[in-house]
């Protein structure tokens, strides 16, 4: 249920509505919003009626939440979050544009990527070091020599690092290395890796499973924000559908039934969602205009020779034709494409 404090509550008030929601065996979230303090007393909340907490000082009423996710829901928390990557902030006015090759192939393929995806107008570098491959004999990524070089490629354009993870094994090494955390479509029910990001700070891009619900989405998304990481980002990245065309099938509906339901900030993927580089530019566009926060794009050098994703890869030079739409049409909405305002140390 959602505890809602008068405007003028004090903060010992709201202290104190917290201890209560603890003393009733239930957690209290803080949504702190220009509109209102919301307390979210997240448990079994079933069986304890509203009154306990109506009664007490500074509180104005007591809402049910009745979504199933509740931290995640736009009941709780009304207002958009908007959390800082790294140098430009994600979920507000800015569209947060993430590009870079599906895998970390070697150094210089990363640090040509990053500088061509940089000078394009991209504000953050996606790789993966560990990669989800269909057969276990395709290449699984370079693991921590990955790492290494997407900090050289960070160093060298300033640009935040997003990298996938696949394994609570590898959250010590990931958390140290990366801005964000990426987890993948095959991953978005591994709820014992979702608990675990839950308990870091770092902030995460979590995929849409291949054959998951926007609620069965937005349930993942509760399990990080229970556990107290509240920087969590949704991608919708195709989901599987009878057509065969494409690799997946957009779900542009998810963009605005997202921004309705929860106060997540929505990136798009178009590259896995259409599995073809003629058509990631199209997607890009639908999905600024339907109003999206941001983008993930596959861009390689030499998209004929990328060990993984080439097809649906862009040239640099396409991918800075993208931008340049994809910029028009957040003018059009109201919003700009997000820049990094860093020192670059070269
Ligand atoms: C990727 O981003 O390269 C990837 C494997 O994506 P997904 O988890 O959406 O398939
Ligand atoms: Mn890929």
């Amino acid at each position: 249920m959602m505890i809602i404090m008068k405007p003028n509550a004090t903060p010992e008030q709201v202290e104190h509505v917290i201890e209560q929601v603890k003393a009733a065996g239930l957690n209290a979230h803080l949504s702190q919003g220009v509109e209102a303090t919301i307390i979210g007393a997240i448990g079994e909340t079933h069986n304890i009626p509203t009154d306990i907490f109506e009664v007490l000082d500074g509180v104005d009423i007591v809402k049910r939440i009745t979504q199933p996710f509740k931290l995640a829901s736009r009941q709780f928390h009304p207002e958009n979050s908007v959390f800082p990557l790294d140098g430009f902030t994600v979920g507000g006015e800015e569209i947060a544009i993430i590009a870079g090759p599906c895998a970390v192939e070697s150094r210089s393929q990363i640090i040509e990527t990053a500088q061509a995806v940089k000078e394009a107008g991209a504000s953050a570098l996606r790789g993966g070091v560990f990669k989800p491959r269909t057969s276990p004999y395709s290449f699984q990524g370079l693991g921590e020599e990955g790492l290494e070089y997407l900090a050289e490629a960070r160093q060298q354009t300033g640009l935040p690092i997003v990298a996938e993870i696949m394994s609570q094994i590898q959250l010590d090494l990931m958390v140290k290395h990366v801005d964000v955390l990426q987890v993948g479509a095959r991953n978005m029910q591994n709820f014992n890796l979702l608990r675990a990001i839950g308990e870091t700070q770092t902030p995460v891009l979590l995929k849409r499973g291949l054959s998951a619900t926007i609620e069965e989405l937005l349930m993942s998304a509760e399990y990080i924000l229970a556990g107290g990481n509240k920087q969590v980002m949704l991608c919708e990245r195709g989901i599987r559908t009878f057509e065969t065309t494409t690799r997946n099938t957009t779900d542009i509906n998810a963009i605005p039934v997202l921004k309705n339901l929860t106060h997540l900030p929505v990136i798009l993927d178009p590259s896995h969602a259409t599995g073809h580089a003629d058509y990631v530019s199209a997607i890009a566009r639908a999905a600024i205009a339907a109003g999206a926060d941001g983008l993930i794009v596959e861009v390689h050098p030499d998209p004929a020779h990328a060990v993984s994703d080439g097809k649906q890869s862009l040239r640099p030079e396409k991918f800075a034709e993208m931008v340049k739409q994809v910029g028009q049409i957040a003018q059009i909405m109201g919003r700009r494409l997000a820049s990094v305002q860093k020192e670059v140390q070269l």
